[in-house]
């Protein structure tokens, strides 16, 4: 007789895996099946984001930063080092190893909150006593039932038409976190979060790196003012990011890859390099679904129809993540499966998308939560900004990272905080305090108010929230 269960759960990344642990501490019995193996075959459940996302990608970043450190700022310290060498071998292999901690650690709390894991493909087979068949192919084949399904297959690497991956000379983001050796010249097609993050890795470590990106305006989601600073601070580091260019034939040989491409001005350049990264966006997944069995509705893009509750056309199927509409963050998927579950047990599971927070993990950090300036103008709003920069805090200098500003935008009549935007030293931890903020409708004078420690970074928001009303205390 097939497992049956109150929940079944396609796919184990952020999305999924919350999904479940949540459903299973409401009370439901759970199942989350998941595909991904590690180099083993083994079950290496936690998505992209574990396996060739955010995970690994902040371990490459974090080498990488320690490598730039040692040869360009430790000299500033009085700490001399001598000839710095990079092992690329063991950099990668400390990325692996956190990637295992944390495929581990979700099986672990799988155990703890007695979700039954299954690793294999998930597919469904047929709408079944009010609920649905799932069929699990993974070393054996089995269907197991479920009276709600929520579907978190997640997005895969969008190739250029013509242009598949090789993970050798072409690469995804996942050939891109394997790079052997550094290689001597390195492109990237797309300078968004993905490609300024790899760049930045590859670069650090002595690749010459050119990013070619087709649209004209650097990071255009980015508030304005923002985008330039941190565009500012990439040219400074040989990073070279080419705008407005038009990629025209791809060709791979034995040693690398020519990328043929027009330049903003019109003229017609040849690049040779030994590894090309593509990083043009995700698409959502659902190969292998069988969503025609139970006729699951997808829209043109192929990610899976919902609505503001991450429903979709099928009675007790949810989806969540990078599968359906909305920002592909692994925050974002994290928050709509624990949405999902409260509301599969009738409770009121609330997703705020005005303050989910974005994340550029460059040298400087990027980070926003909020409406940029150009976006209040386009959107009409009166609002006061106030910018205050890192070159005036105690703690960057003691760092030795002045680089960058936070920034404020508030309602120019209530005070109300409608952004808040940061490019400089861990704008990824600062970012919180504006989250909350936000979340609890706060003004920029409550955060001028509250007492900051110092000397900390924190102070320059303070400072920013105080330069709304013109009134900033060290600068
Ligand atoms: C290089 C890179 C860096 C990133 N960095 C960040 C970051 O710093 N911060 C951030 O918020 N986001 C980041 N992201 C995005 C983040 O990884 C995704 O938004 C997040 O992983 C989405 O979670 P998900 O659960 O929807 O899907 P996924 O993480 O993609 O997980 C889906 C899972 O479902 C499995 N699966 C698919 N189909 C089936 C099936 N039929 N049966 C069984 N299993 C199946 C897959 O194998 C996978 O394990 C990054 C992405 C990349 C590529």
């Amino acid at each position: 007789m097939s497992q049956a269960f109150d929940v079944v759960v396609i796919g184990g990344g952020p999305g999924g895996y919350i999904a479940a642990i949540r459903a299973a501490q409401l009370g439901f019995k759970v199942a989350c099946i998941d595909e991904w193996k590690n180099a083993a075959g083994g079950p290496a459940p936690g998505g992209t984001c574990t396996n060739v996302g955010c995970i690994p990608s902040k371990a490459l970043l974090q080498s990488s930063e320690h490598f730039e450190h040692a040869n360009h700022h430790f000299a500033d310290h009085g700490i001399s080092t001598g000839k710095v060498t990079m092992d690329v071998a063991k950099m990668v292999g400390r990325k692996d190893a956190v990637v295992k901690q944390n495929n581990d650690g979700i099986l672990y709390l799988f155990k703890k909150n007695k979700v039954t894991f299954f690793h294999g493909r998930g597919s469904f087979v047929a709408a079944a006593d009010g609920g649905y068949q799932i069929k699990v192919a993974g070393a054996a084949e089995e269907v197991i039932t479920g009276k709600q399904v929520v579907v978190a297959t997640g997005s895969n690497a969008r190739a250029l038409p013509g242009v598949p991956f090789d993970e050798e000379h072409v690469l995804s983001n996942d050939g891109a976190l394997r790079i052997g050796a550094v290689p001597k010249k390195l492109a990237l097609i797309g300078s968004g979060v993905i490609g300024l993050e790899m760049g930045s890795v590859w670069r650090r470590l002595g690749a010459d790196v050119t990013i070619l990106e087709g649209l004209p305006t650097f990071l255009g989601a980015v508030d304005e003012q923002i985008a330039k600073e941190a565009k500012k601070a990439f040219d400074k580091q040989g990073l070279k990011i080419e705008l407005g260019v038009k990629v025209g034939e791809i060709k791979t040989g034995k040693k690398g890859v020519n990328v043929a491409y027009t330049n903003a001005k019109g003229e017609a350049v040849s690049l040779d390099v030994d590894k090309l990264i593509v990083s043009i966006g995700r698409v959502p997944n659902t190969i292998g679904l069988n969503a025609e069995a139970v006729g699951l509705q997808l829209d043109e893009r192929g990610a899976i129809v919902v609505d503001g509750d991450c429903k979709t056309n099928l009675p007790g199927v949810w989806a969540v993540g990078d599968v359906v509409r909305g920002p592909m963050l692994a925050h974002k998927a994290e928050e709509e499966g624990v949405a999902v579950a409260e509301r599969m047990a009738g409770q009121h599971g609330h997703v705020n998308f005005n303050t989910i927070p974005w994340v550029i993990y460059t040298s400087p950090e990027i980070a926003w939560v909020g409406r940029t300036e150009q976006q209040l103008k386009a959107d009409g709003v009166a609002y006061k900004a106030g910018t205050f920069p890192f070159l005036a805090n105690g703690r960057a200098r003691a760092l030795g990272d002045t680089t960058g500003m936070v920034k404020f935008l508030a309602d120019a009549k209530t005070d109300e905080i409608l952004g808040v935007h940061i490019v400089g030293p861990m704008a990824s931890e600062l970012i919180s305090e504006a989250v909350v903020a936000m979340e609890f409708k706060a003004s920029a004078e409550d955060i001028a108010r509250i007492c900051h420690a110092h000397p900390s970074l924190s102070e320059a928001t303070k400072e920013a929230a105080l330069a709304v009303d013109k009134r900033t205390l060290n600068f």
